[in-house]
């Protein structure tokens, strides 16, 4: 550890660091699942520093061998209860527009802006491309990342480009290809690439439309219950080849309210998985596996996560 605070001051240092800096930072404070163990470091940095302080110190820590996980909001992630080793990146500093040059009306939003906020500001100047997430969880750089899906529309569906630090830490601008985007698919996946920015059609609307399809979505997601305890979302992705809904299978082989220590299958929707209080990350790994097991014996097919266990072969 102390090898790390004198990496992280010096870098801090070097780099001009404005923003919040924690050691052993409980992770479930960052996760909308509310587990997860501690991170050797946590850092915030402003927006004032942002993209230079995340390109000194993902440069450092590369050249010292030293793991850094990137967080957006959490709200897809299931950290080991022993926690990360190494520097937890927050990008929750890094929010609001960018300014677009060029003629081509544009939202270039960056990646720690809270959706909702992105979706309410987009609305207020009659952009209606983003009004499909509204309600959902996420920054936009892990919306991005996930190419996040709901109400029969996906991030992709509306992406012009996005702005990422590349393997060599430079800020460069990846234009939308619709070949690199899938069901909850991005090309970042399979990247070691801070995502910066998005840059989305605005499709202007008149802002009352617009704002009607945001309260409905906010409705309907209240309506089916996810907010009532700390969950992932969805826990499983959807597969057409199945011929229904995940949550729909899990529920005809009465598996809602299946329980593992604190986490639950919910009780009125089985694709969610809920910390009924005292959750611990092995507890929902113990679910999904049991939910796998389950669905296998069943039916033979193979049900994938779409939540993340990170590290990924943690308990
Ligand atoms: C109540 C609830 C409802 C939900 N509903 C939906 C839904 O309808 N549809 C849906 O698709 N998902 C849904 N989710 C899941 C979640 O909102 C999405 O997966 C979202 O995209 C996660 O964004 P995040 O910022 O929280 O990312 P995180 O969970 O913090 O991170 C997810 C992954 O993205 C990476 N990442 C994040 N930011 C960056 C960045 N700037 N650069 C590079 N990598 C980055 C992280 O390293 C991690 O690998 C829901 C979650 C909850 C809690």
């Amino acid at each position: 550890m102390t090898k790390l605070r004198e990496f992280l001051e010096k870098i801090n240092t070097k780099a001009c660091f404005s923003g919040l800096i924690r050691y052993d930072e409980p992770m479930a404070l960052h996760t909308t699942f509310r587990v997860g163990g501690t991170a050797d470091v946590w850092v915030q940095p402003d927006a004032t520093v942002f993209p230079d302080y995340a390109a000194a110190l993902l440069r450092a820590a590369s050249d010292e061998a030293i793991p850094v996980f990137i967080l957006g909001h959490g709200a897809n992630l299931v950290v080991s209860d022993t926690g990360l080793r190494g520097i937890v990146l927050d990008t929750g500093g890094w929010t609001d527009r960018e300014k677009v040059s060029g003629t081509a009306p544009a939202l270039r939003i960056r990646a720690g802006t809270a959706v909702d906020a992105a979706v309410e500001a987009a609305a207020q100047e009659g952009a209606g491309a983003l009004a499909f997430l509204a309600g959902m969880p996420a920054s936009i750089g892990g919306a991005v990342y996930m190419n996040a899906r709901c109400y029969g529309r996906s991030v992709s569906d509306t992406l012009i480009e996005v702005e990422i630090l590349d393997e060599a830490f430079q800020r460069i601008i990846v234009p939308f290809r619709p070949e690199d985007y899938g069901y909850k698919k991005s090309p970042f996946q399979n990247r070691a690439v801070l995502i910066l920015s998005a840059t989305f059609r605005r499709e202007p609307r008149p802002p009352a439309e617009i704002w009607l399809e945001i309260e409905a979505h906010r409705q309907d997601r209240e309506r089916k219950g996810h907010y009532r305890f700390p969950s992932a979302g969805s826990v499983f992705k959807n597969n057409r080849a199945f011929g229904k809904p995940t949550g729909q299978i899990i529920d005809e082989l009465g598996l809602r309210g299946l329980n593992s220590g604190g986490a639950k299958v919910a009780p009125w929707h089985g694709n969610i998985i809920v910390n009924t209080g005292t959750a611990t990350a092995a507890d929902i790994r113990a679910l999904v596996d049991q939910l796998i097991s389950r669905v296998h014996a069943a039916l033979g097919i193979t049900l994938e996560p779409e939540i993340l266990f990170v590290p990924p072969h943690h308990p």
